[in-house]
């Protein structure tokens, strides 16, 4: 067909599977184990379907004001999008546009250089050491842009503040992101750093920590120049992009402080745990300091302990790529589901 020589192909990112059986223990995406914040249920049961009718608001003021409130910004320092893969994906078309290639890690979030490619941005993945850390120096040279996740996906592995400042610093005159999906997990924010760099956009989800994959809710945080283009390239695509219930469900999962520090800590201790077993099952795996870990194991090939655990009813990720094809990524689930998983590993491997 002629037409198709102007198609703008590209080949999509692949998320993980999510299963239509309900009796299946489910770490495969690295979705919260527990339900949103109460108040959230309360605020749904509430919400006057009739006002589905009329248009949110396009600035999606209600939510921008208590995140800024709860991180202690100005609501000019904050854009919200329908998830943080919707705020990447336009912060990538607003601040990628240089002649140079933006750079990133070979290991990293699968949907990087699906935007570049869309874009037509040119990009450059610069290798992980041996350890899966970031090799700084990699980052400390001439460059369109950087992006990258910390920790990082599907590694895990936190980088310390004081490298990201030393790249934020080096790098003035582009933007660099900083994907923090999984900071609440025991990590240190970049964010104390943005009244300080101009160039500093800090990208978070309510997917993982805040329980609320299902609303798709996203924000950045930076200073006010970096969020008036955010929001003039938002404005010239879709004015509404955040609906109703989403922007009322928010603020109530950004109100309830207590909860959020309550389910992330036995996230948190259900990974340490976690962490114990696969030790002792022969497992090895990179320090997470995310709600999942990615283990290797001495004997056994993950694509093997994939299937056998898909057979067990339990679901986790496995990626057929190159430096981490023996790898599986699990999600932490509650403790009765980590427990579910270590006792199958444990009747497979002796
Ligand atoms: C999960 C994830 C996202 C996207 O999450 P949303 O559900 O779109 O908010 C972005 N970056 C990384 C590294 C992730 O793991």
């Amino acid at each position: 067909m002629e037409w198709e020589k102007n198609v703008r192909k590209v080949v999509p990112y692949t998320p993980g599977e999510q299963p239509k059986e309900k009796d299946i223990i489910k770490l495969n995406t690295n979705e919260c184990p527990y339900p949103p914040a109460p108040g959230v249920k309360r605020a749904l049961a509430q919400m006057d379907y009739e006002d589905f009718r009329l248009y949110p608001s396009p600035s999606a003021d209600s939510l921008v004001c208590a995140l800024a409130e709860y991180y202690h910004l100005d609501a000019s320092q904050v854009f919200v999008g329908v998830g943080s893969d919707d705020v990447i994906a336009q912060a990538f078309l607003t601040f990628f546009n240089s002649k140079k290639p933006i750079l990133f890690p070979d290991i990293t979030y699968s949907f990087y250089d699906v935007w570049a490619e869309l874009y037509g941005i040119l990009y450059k993945r610069q290798p992980l050491d041996e350890n899966f850390r970031i090799r700084k120096e990699d980052y400390l040279k001439d460059n369109g842009g950087i992006i990258f996740p910390n920790p990082n996906a599907p590694t895990g592995v936190l980088e310390d503040l004081s490298m990201i400042e030393e790249i934020v610093s080096y790098n003035k005159d582009r933007v660099v992101m900083i994907d923090e999906a999984y900071i609440d997990f025991g990590g240190q924010s970049a964010l104390e750093l943005i009244n300080k760099y101009d160039n500093l956009l800090v990208i978070q989800t309510f997917s993982k920590s805040r329980a609320m994959a299902g609303m798709r809710i996203g924000y950045a945080m930076g200073q006010p120049k970096l969020i008036r283009y955010l929001n003039d390239v938002k404005f010239s695509v879709n004015s509404y992009t955040m609906n109703r219930p989403s922007l009322i469900l928010g603020v109530e999962a950004v109100r309830d402080d207590d909860y959020f520090r309550k389910i992330v800590g036995m996230i948190m201790s259900t990974r340490e745990w976690m962490k114990k077993e696969l030790s002792g099952l022969g497992f090895s795996f990179p320090d997470s300091r995310s709600n999942f870990i990615f283990a290797t194991h001495e004997k056994y090939p993950a694509k093997e302990l994939f299937e056998y655990l898909k057979t067990k009813k339990i679901y986790v990720r496995y990626f057929a790529q190159p430096r981490i094809d023996n790898y599986l990524r699990i999600t932490v689930g509650t403790d009765d589901e980590a427990k579910a998983l270590i006792e199958a590993l444990r009747t497979y491997i002796r």
